[in-house]
């Protein structure tokens, strides 16, 4: 993924994720890392406010994790802060941006009273703010540089959520910050600020399998399996942010 250097056909996109959706995808070859969870306590770590919602990086294909990373963090937040009183009442405010930590060290951020985990991304609701380990992000962008704008997405997505009134959360929160994660990546395809290269989709569809359960959605805290993992974050691609709300409309 990169920022935009030519024009992206929304129509090719959407219909190349349903294909996944059809036919769907293998991708089980490494074990997944440990699935992402959060927390709540007190005590949120310093960090820096996201970038500036221009969405602007070098549109360097084969940028560095970090690199993209940056570029996953100013589209996200360029799309929510662009399409927010469209969707919702109340202003945009962003989620602080801790960013990398490694979770092998003494150092690692906490969220209230517990350590980040390691090899993972966390959204922590008591500090606000996104934080992940670079073992992760490295490891998944080894295999496709999507994979680091679908965990930005994804953990944004439960920022929105803790912005929310409870009645537009889903209790399913990981599918729903799936589906907001599609929305976004897919809606800022359109609004011209992100740039789907060829391969994107697959790797969307990869790290998403990657990610899953490896049972079925059951309990608040699981994140799905990874038919439904593709089929939430399709919905949203495919409708929008309404179609990942409670009752919502595509
Ligand atoms: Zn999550």
């Amino acid at each position: 993924m990169a920022v935009p250097w030519y024009p992206t056909s929304w129509a090719a996109l959407a219909a190349a994720l349903a294909l996944l959706l059809v036919t769907g995808c293998g991708g089980d070859e490494v074990p997944p890392p440990t699935a992402e969870t959060s927390s709540t306590a007190p005590a949120p770590p310093s960090g820096a406010t996201p970038g500036t919602p221009t969405g602007t990086v070098d549109p360097d294909a084969g940028g560095s994790a970090e690199q993209d990373i940056e570029a996953a963090v100013s589209v996200t937040n360029a799309y929510w802060q662009t399409h927010w009183s469209q969707l919702f009442t109340g202003g945009y405010n962003p989620p602080r941006i801790v960013g990398a930590y490694d979770g092998d060290t003494p150092g690692t951020p906490v969220c209230g009273a517990e350590r980040l985990p390691d090899d993972n991304a966390v959204y922590c609701p008591d500090g606000d703010y996104i934080a992940w380990d670079m073992d992760l992000m490295r490891w998944g962008h080894a295999r496709g540089d999507a994979w680091v704008y679908l965990v930005i997405a994804h953990e944004w997505g439960h920022a929105v959520q803790n912005r929310l009134d409870a009645g537009l959360v889903d209790l399913a929160r990981e599918l729903q910050a799936d589906c907001l994660a599609g929305a976004v990546l897919f809606g800022a395809a359109q609004d011209g600020t992100l740039t789907f290269e060829e391969g994107d989709t697959e790797e969307l569809a990869d790290a998403l399998t990657a990610l899953a359960d490896r049972t079925p959605w059951t309990d608040v805290s699981d994140h799905g399996d990874a038919s439904q993992r593709v089929s939430y974050f399709s919905r949203g691609a495919r409708s929008g942010v309404k179609s990942c709300l409670p009752n919502g409309v595509g």
